[in-house]
Parts: C-alpha cells; structure tokens; sequence
C-alpha cells in the first residue's frame, strides 16, 4: 500500500521541532508522498528548502486567498519566476474564499485568474481553496484551462462537483469526515465517485475528531479507514485508487511513482 497526501502544510513552524521524526513515522505508515501547499510570498523559500531536504516532500508555489492582505502587486511576476526556478509540482493554493468577513470579490478573482494563467503557461495542475465560491471558481476555471488539479476540502454541491470533474479535478478528503456532526459531508463522499477523491490531512490544521489539537499526516490512514467505513470499501482499494488519481494528475511524467 502506498498513501499521498495531497495537502499538508509540513513546513510550517508547529513541525519545525519535529518534522524528521514525523516523516519517519509517515514512512512506517506507506504514507510516500506530501504535497506542500504555499500561502504567501514570504513562505515559498522554507517551503522550497523543507522539500529540497526530503525527496517525498514536494513543492508546490501560490498566493493563498485567505491572506489577500498579504500580497503584493508584484508577487505575480514573482511568482512565474519563482515557478521557472524551482520548477513545482503545482501551483497552490490558490482560489476564492467568500465565507471570509469583508472579503473583496474583485481582487481575489483577480489574483485567482493571474495564477491560473501562470498554470497554464507551465502546463501545471492546481491546488484550489475554494469556500463558498465554487460557481465563481468554475467559471474562471472555464475560461482558463489548466491540467486540472485538486479542490482541496470540497463542500460544495453534487452537480458543483460534476463540473469540476469535466474539467479534470480530483476532491481532497480530510479529517472532516471524521466528525460525526458533518452528516452533510460524511454523505457527499458516499456519493462522489472514488475515482475523483483524494486524501489529504491539511495539517496542522483541520484536526480529526478524535485528534484534537495539531493535525499531522501521521493521521492520514485514519482518514483512510473512515472513508472506507463510510463508503463500505475495502482499505486497501480505497488506497490504491485514491493514490492512482493523484499520480494520475501528472500522467506519465508523474514525480509520485516510485
Ligand atoms: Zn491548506
């Protein structure tokens, strides 16, 4: 059994006294690859040096919507440099987020748009953060077309994730399905197709039910044995399609096979 996952914030500082021993442990528990989401400017030089120090670690480089005060002007011609010099897996995360107070439309899809032009000039997938925006998103998505991607942590509608699908995206599943209340949720991805799922943990944040506290991709199969509780599948055939889809994304050039 081999496990991605497909989004986890490794190089934050809440890991920076133990990430070794973290990724001694992922790699006891079959966990072979984590994709590291960026979120600002600032953060993309420890991100890119944590992954330089850990093959199974890989970079991906974006201006995250969640921190719009943060970004400048100039990080887009920043970031297609830093894209042609450290050469990421993807651009990420990137997105729309609604459900923020006071958030501004306008420049967000702006910056939305920007990046996913920068995708589609480098032929690169994208890890997307979309919150009460997916109608939005998909638009700009339609008018911009990249190597598909992720939508991490989807929670939008059954035929929201349809469109998705045509256009080439697989749905993070994480710790939120552990939570007994997310009935919402926790039905969605019974009735999403398994060739479109892939997990992640998001950590250290979105901690699981019975894992309160800082989120770690050690919890990673625990969310692999819910959605296989919840799906009634087996483990192992949840781990090898959800580990396909994502190797998947890359097609035969893919630096997740090993
Ligand atoms: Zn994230």
């Amino acid at each position: 059994m081999q496990l991605i996952d497909s989004h986890c914030h490794l190089d934050f500082s809440e890991f920076d006294s133990d990430r070794n021993a973290i990724l001694a442990q992922c790699q006891h528990l079959n966990i072979h690859h984590i994709l590291l989401p960026a979120v600002t400017r600032e953060t993309w030089s420890k991100l890119i040096a944590t992954c330089k120090q850990y093959p199974q670690l890989h970079p991906t480089l974006g201006l995250h919507p969640m921190f719009m005060d943060k970004h400048q002007a100039e990080d887009i011609a920043a970031l297609n440099q830093a894209v042609i010099r450290h050469n990421p897996i993807a651009i990420g995360e990137i997105g729309l987020d609604f459900y923020l107070p006071d958030h501004n439309k306008p420049a967000q899809k702006t910056l939305f748009k920007q990046q996913l032009e920068i995708a589609q000039t480098h032929k690169l997938p994208v890890l997307l953060h979309i919150r009460k925006a997916h109608d939005d998103a998909l638009k700009l998505l339609r008018e911009t077309r990249v190597s598909g991607g992720i939508v991490h942590a989807f929670n939008g509608s059954l035929q929201q994730a349809e469109n998705y699908i045509k256009l080439g995206f697989l749905f993070g599943i994480g710790g939120a399905i552990t939570h007994p209340r997310a009935t919402k949720l926790r039905q969605r991805v019974k009735d999403l197709p398994l060739s479109s799922l892939a997990l992640e943990t998001d950590s250290p944040d979105m901690p699981l039910f019975e894992r309160p506290g800082r989120n770690s991709p050690t919890y990673l199969p625990e969310i692999l044995s819910c959605l296989a509780e919840l799906r009634n599948e087996s483990i192992g055939r949840i781990a090898q399609v959800t580990t396909h889809n994502v190797q998947h994304l890359w097609k035969e050039d893919s630096p997740l096979i090993d």
